[in-house]
């Protein structure tokens, strides 16, 4: 525990790398600008698809490192690209961010920020750095752009427009702007150094700082034909926003030279004051039995593998929420992973645990019988009906008891019977030869005998027959004077929900499905999804979208956001009660 300078106390911190810049920044006092908050953190999706795990981990660096800090993380859409951004990608982004428990809202301020907002600023910049000698307009082709740049190790050639006079770079520039060019006729490059096109370093190789793009812009309509280069608007846009550190995946390493150069530059040139922002990369996440880039996700959505964006299958935040997960399963998930310098991969189970161990104190019980088989207590009479109880939850008596009826037909599962039984097996079998049927107890119910059971044309089983003993029941007296090793639960035919239930599994069978740049369509999974028809507990009429529910032996259910109607519950299966997959693996 920690306590700040309000004497509040803070919850335990748990302590990475980037935590331990943050407290030397802080300690230093090296961002003290009076009034603003001492961390500002941005998360800067492009809006260009949904967010997803991977996403999710960015966002809890970002906005948990501003929460722990008193600090404020600004949610930044990176919306310099117009050809394959909209709107619909910036609602379901500011949705899941909201979704996952995260606010960019600091005593009564709003940081939902645009780069497009700043498309003034970094065109001035951009004639700054012209006129400074710090920039140039190639009049190259992209192939040329190209061959020129080298390779690495190979340095590249001098464009002949590299000593053009800044005079002429401007008007061209401003030309550019003007739309008296079409797409790729001309581009603005940074001048970084007399030998930057042999620099070791690919991207200080005079890198493209503004490109013609005669198109729409989800936000700037068609004021703009000249557009910012990712590299150069977003140093600038974390420097307007007085990020004080500008947390990014390790993919982002080598473009921190440039960062850092565009930022003193412009620093030096008046444009911001000193300490700009700095850059510090951290792992990005990769999940087994998941693929987590936009492109590939939208591929199985294109290609209708999967339902849409929100597929409960799919590792985007919309697909997790409709899935069942809760917000605060993925923060403890990102919390139990933490951030290191080095790529690796978190298994799936880590994820899945992390959603266990959220929802089971959460999650109130429910009886499922997920593959039915009938069971008729022939000495119960019929038209009975006869109230059953249980807690809400075994361990928190103070929520209550839910209950339900036993009557002469129940539904039971399939697997809890077997005509000949292996050995161990303590639920119903029938009478063999002169030995009687096995005894079991209805959960919360009977002890019962298995005294037969019908079969149809086929020779299966299609009822199984019991007598009950009426002094038996939970919770009576003298009722534990029954002992009986099978235990079993039960629905009642005549008042159980049919409902229909998803039960979701893992989306690709292979741990690493698009690994060296293999076809991950091959590695999908067959039985991702199977639908079947359940018998529920009478509540479960009740359940109300988004609700999550225990089922009993089963594992954790959601009633599902999108297909369920009122009285009429459509459910997900979120987990299983204990990870089988590594089992079945074997
Ligand atoms: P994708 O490759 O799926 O298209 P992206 O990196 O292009 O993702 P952005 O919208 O640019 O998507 O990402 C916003 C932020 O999320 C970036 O700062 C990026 O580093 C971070 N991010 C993206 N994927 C991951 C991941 N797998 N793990 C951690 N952070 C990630
Ligand atoms: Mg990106």
């Amino acid at each position: 525990m920690s306590t700040d300078k309000n004497n509040t106390v803070a919850p335990p911190l748990t302590s990475n790398f980037l935590r331990a810049i943050v407290e030397a920044d802080l300690a230093a006092g090296t961002h003290a600008h009076t009034g603003l908050p001492p961390v500002i953190t941005r998360f800067p999706p492009e809006p260009n698809g949904y967010l997803h795990i991977g996403h999710a981990k960015s966002i809890c660096v970002n906005f948990g490192i501003a929460r722990d800090y008193h600090g404020v993380c600004h949610l930044r859409f990176d919306d310099t690209n117009p050809a394959k951004e909209e709107q619909e990608y910036v609602d379901t982004i500011i949705d899941s961010v909201k979704w996952l428990g995260f606010s960019w809202e600091k005593d009564g301020q709003s940081h939902l920020h645009y780069a497009s907002d700043y498309f003034e600023q970094l065109y001035a910049m951009a004639e700054y750095l012209i006129t400074a000698g710090f920039a140039y307009v190639d009049s190259q082709s992209a192939d040329e752009i190209r061959l020129n740049r080298g390779n690495f190790g190979t340095s590249g050639t001098n464009s002949p427009f590299r000593e053009r006079p800044a005079a002429e770079s401007l008007q061209l520039f401003r030309d550019m702007k003007a739309g008296k060019y079409q797409d790729g006729e001309h581009i603005l490059r940074a001048k970084i150094s007399a030998d930057a096109m042999a620099a070791p370093n690919m991207n200080l190789r005079d890198p493209a700082i503004y490109r013609i793009r005669h198109a729409h812009h989800h936000r700037t309509g068609d004021a703009w034909c000249i557009y910012p280069m990712y590299d150069y608007t977003h140093p600038i846009s974390d420097a307007i926003e007085h990020i004080t550190q500008s947390l990014c995946t390790l993919e982002f390493q080598d473009h921190r030279p440039f960062y850092d150069w565009l930022l003193a530059t412009l620093s030096a040139g008046g444009f911001f004051a000193q300490p700009v922002p700095r850059q510090y990369e951290f792992a990005r996440l990769n999940l087994t039995y998941v693929v987590t880039s936009k492109r590939k996700l939208r591929q199985l959505v294109d290609e209708q593998i999967v339902s849409g964006w929100d597929d409960p299958r799919m590792p985007t935040i919309v697909g997790l929420r409709r899935r069942g997960y809760t917000p605060e399963a993925i923060q403890l998930f990102c919390e139990r992973i933490g951030v290191s310098k080095a790529d690796g991969w978190i298994d799936m189970s880590t994820l899945e645990g992390a959603l266990r161990d959220d929802l089971d104190p959460k999650a109130p019980r429910a009886t499922a019988v997920l593959r039915p088989l009938k069971l008729i207590i022939d000495n119960f009479p019929e038209n009975h009906s006869e109230d059953c109880s249980s807690p809400v939850h075994p361990h928190f008596p103070e929520r209550g008891v839910r209950h339900f009826p036993i009557t002469r037909e129940l539904w039971i599962e399939q697997e809890d019977f077997m005509a000949v039984p292996t050995k161990g097996y303590f639920r119903y079998f029938p009478p063999i030869g002169d030995a009687p049927g096995s005894r079991v107890r209805l959960r919360h119910g009977y002890v019962t005998e298995c005294v037969g059971v019908d079969k149809d044309a086929d020779g299966n089983v299609s009822a199984v027959h019991v007598r009950y003993f009426e002094d038996s029941k939970s919770g009576t007296p003298g009722s534990d004077t029954y002992k009986v090793k099978g235990n079993i639960h039960w629905v009642s035919a005549a008042t159980a929900v049919e409902a229909e239930v998803r039960l979701y599994d893992r989306l690709f069978v292979e741990a690493q499905p698009d690994a060296g740049g293999k076809d991950f369509i091959a590695a999908l999974n067959p039985q991702a999804l199977e639908v079947i028809t359940a018998y529920l507990e009478p509540g479960m009429r009740e359940a109300k979208a988004d609700q999550r529910f225990q089922f009993e032996r089963h594992g954790y259910f959601v009633a599902d956001r999108v297909d369920s109607a009122p009285g009429k519950p459509v459910f997900n299966r979120i987990t299983t009660l204990k990870d089988g997959w590594a089992v079945k693996q074997k």
